[in-house]
């Protein structure tokens, strides 16, 4: 069985087709949350995802900010402006299907978190120390999560109780061993210089994982966020992949 598990897909709708188009035929999807924000186009990318079969999905911080369930005050000026846009653009369906969305799920051995187990819409999981920590907020072998936009593998060695960290610089397919946290990256802005999308393919059969990167279209991207009007700073990253 291959699943394709996405994240932080931002409303880009080039990069999701990229992604799907290279994933090829996957018998589920499991997506990780934040479906829009940053991005122009938030209706095509939630009706793709809505229309994927087998699809699994949890809800994303910026989802729950384009349906005012958060306070967004806090946020900055072009965060703001960002997700005003998209609370303005999404239709009623398509704000419906984020509604209907869960903060995590239990999947067999897996356990999906947009943030981390502990927080699932909020917490970032940056750093050993965090990953430690959260190892006791999911009863699953694995756990995958998004929100960082940075592929990172955590894993909990049998002699320590300390997490240790893999990015997956030198290797893309790796067998998970109980228990790991995984990030497979952002499909519509990743993080780690490098720009092309990021996904994974994973075989629960074997634990298989492998880390995948996909080029798209970003010019095209950045000019239909310059026509909407979106922030000069967030059409600028996707071009560096920061
Ligand atoms: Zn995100």
């Amino acid at each position: 069985m291959h699943i394709l598990v996405i994240s932080d897909i931002h409303a880009n709708l080039d990069a999701l087709e990229s992604v799907l188009k290279e994933a090829g035929s996957v018998d589920a999807v499991w997506c990780l949350g934040d479906l829009v924000g940053y991005g122009p186009d938030p209706n095509p990318c939630v009706e793709l995802i809505r229309g994927l079969p087998n699809l699994a999905c949890i809800l994303g911080n910026h989802d729950a900010a384009a349906l005012e369930q958060i306070d967004i005050t806090a946020f900055n000026p072009e965060a703001r402006q960002a997700i005003q846009w998209t609370r303005n653009s999404l239709t009623v369906e398509n704000s419906g299907f984020l509604k209907s969305l869960q903060e995590t799920l239990v999947i067999g051995d897996v356990t999906l978190a947009h943030g981390s187990p502990r927080q699932p819409v909020w917490e970032y999981l940056l750093d050993t120390r965090t990953a430690t920590l959260n190892f006791d907020y999911f009863g699953t072998p694995f756990c995958f999560v998004g929100h960082t936009h940075l592929p990172v593998l955590y894993y909990l060695p049998d002699d320590t109780r300390s997490a240790r960290l893999l990015v997956p610089e030198n290797f893309t397919q790796t067998t998970l061993t109980p228990r790991t946290i995984i990030n497979p990256g952002s499909v519509g802005q990743p993080r780690d210089r490098d720009p092309r999308s990021a996904y994974a393919i994973f075989e629960p059969e074997t634990g298989t994982w492998e880390f995948r990167r996909v080029a798209y279209d970003i010019a095209a991207v950045q000019e239909r966020m310059r026509s909407a009007g979106l922030p000069e700073r967030h059409i600028q990253r996707l071009a560096a992949g920061w």
